[in-house]
C-alpha cells in the first residue's frame, strides 16, 4: 500500500481513498490526489479498482478477441507476471497459447 498524504486542511493522517478522491474523516475535507510529486507515477487498476503492480498475477474476466488469432482468450484465463505500461492497453503479459499480449486492465482482476 502506498502512503496517502495527510489532509491539507487539518493535517490528519487518517485519510482514505474513494475512487479518485481523497477524504479526511476528521474534517470531512475532500480533494483529488496526484497533482504533486506523484503525477508521473503510473497507476493501473483492475476491474475492481485494485491497484496492480509489475509481477502481479491477474485473471481475465471476459472473453477477449485477439487480432490475428483463431480463438479468444477465455474468461478465467490466469495471467502471470504482468508488466504495466502506459497507454490504452496498459498491461503487457504473456499468455500460454497466445504469446506476448497487451491487455486492458478493465478486463482483468487481481488474482
Ligand atoms: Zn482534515
Amino acid at each position: 500500500m502506498s502512503k496517502l498524504p495527510n489532509c491539507p486542511k487539518c493535517n490528519s493522517e487518517y485519510t482514505y481513498e474513494d475512487g479518485t478522491l481523497l477524504i479526511c474523516p476528521e474534517c470531512a475535507y475532500e480533494w483529488t490526489a496526484g497533482s504533486e510529486s506523484e503525477s508521473d507515477e503510473l497507476v493501473v487498476k483492475d476491474s475492481n479498482g485494485n491497484v496492480l503492480q509489475d509481477g502481479d498475477s491477474v485473471t481475465v474476466i471476459k472473453d477477449l478477441k485477439v487480432k490475428g488469432a483463431s480463438s479468444a482468450i477465455k474468461k478465467g484465463t490466469k495471467v502471470k507476471n504482468i508488466r504495466l505500461v502506459d497507454g490504452d492497453h496498459n498491461i503487457d503479459c504473456k499468455i500460454d497459447g497466445f504469446g506476448a499480449m497487451s491487455l486492458k486492465s478493465e478486463f482483468v482482476k487481481k488474482a
